[in-house]
């Protein structure tokens, strides 16, 4: 996969490209990284990117002949690529936009900053608009990072185990199981019985079952929108078994003398 990111920060994305699983993914060649500064494509004498808006009002605006000439070179380099404009206004990115992006032969990223770029770029040279969530920041470099950073982590072979990718919150509708790691006790804390045990079926089992009261105490409304199989249908009529056996014995137990209600 080939990323390019058009930015007038090229200096913001040295670091991120040089650490961890992104260094590891360029080394091993599983992405390719470049970043181009767009004031490069700039001819006026003082290689300017941004002009008062047209209507007046405040705020700069990206101008339109560096972005062009900057988005027509990169593309020309990077046939059958994709080219993302960074914006608030966009779609907005989830763990589904990320695999879809990640089937892509390279993704060319247009960061923003001011109020935005000239509305004829948005039009005419780009294929996507992608917002990562509904809040404004000052630029599109960031938010170039996160996607970046998303997709690359669900390329083949970039991540260490085979499934990792799979299994991570989201991939299957759900949010991930607990993690534990050593010490077996922390303050006093242990780690659940079950993952010393070595027992593979009953650590899965563990493993659904933290999955699920993950994703029903955080967020149920990933669990109203996911097909669950016959094993996750039976955990939580389980879990409701569970619950109306308590308020059984509770209605049993008689009256709360407390709380003064028959
Ligand atoms: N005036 C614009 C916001 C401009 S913010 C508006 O109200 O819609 C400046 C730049 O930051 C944008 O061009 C975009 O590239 C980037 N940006 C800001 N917030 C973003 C977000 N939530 N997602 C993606 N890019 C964002």
């Amino acid at each position: 996969m080939k990323f390019a990111v058009l930015t007038i920060f090229p200096e913001l994305f040295v670091p991120f490209w040089e650490h961890g699983i992104i260094r590891r993914a360029v080394e091993g060649n599983k992405i390719s990284a470049s970043t181009v500064n767009i004031r490069d494509f700039a001819t006026d004498r003082h290689h300017s990117t941004d002009d008062s808006p047209y209507g007046g009002g405040c705020g700069m605006v990206m101008n339109a002949p560096p972005l062009a000439a900057a988005i027509r070179a990169v593309r020309s380099a990077m046939p059958g690529s994709r080219t993302i404009l960074t914006t608030p206004q966009g779609r907005v990115f989830t763990q589904d936009i990320a695999r879809e992006l990640a089937e892509s032969e390279g993704l060319i990223f247009v960061c923003g900053r001011y109020e935005g770029i000239d509305e004829r770029i948005c039009q005419d040279f780009t294929d996507d608009e992608i917002s990562i969530g509904d809040y404004v920041m000052t630029g599109g470099e960031l938010a170039a990072m996160v996607v970046i950073d998303a997709v690359t982590r669900l390329i083949p072979g970039v991540l260490g185990g085979e499934d990792s990718a799979q299994k991570d919150s989201f991939s299957q509708g759900l949010l991930e199981h607990a993690h534990y790691t050593r010490p077996r006790v922390f303050e006093g804390c242990e780690v659940p019985e079950v993952l010393l045990s070595g027992h593979h079926k009953e650590i899965e089992k563990w493993r659904l079952e933290s999955s699920l009261i993950r994703t029903f105490l955080k967020r149920r409304d990933l669990l109203k929108n996911t097909a669950l199989n016959t094993q996750e249908t039976e955990i939580l009529k389980k879990w409701c078994l569970d619950i109306e056996n308590i308020l059984r014995a509770q209605s049993l137990s008689g009256p709360d003398p407390l709380s003064g209600k028959q």
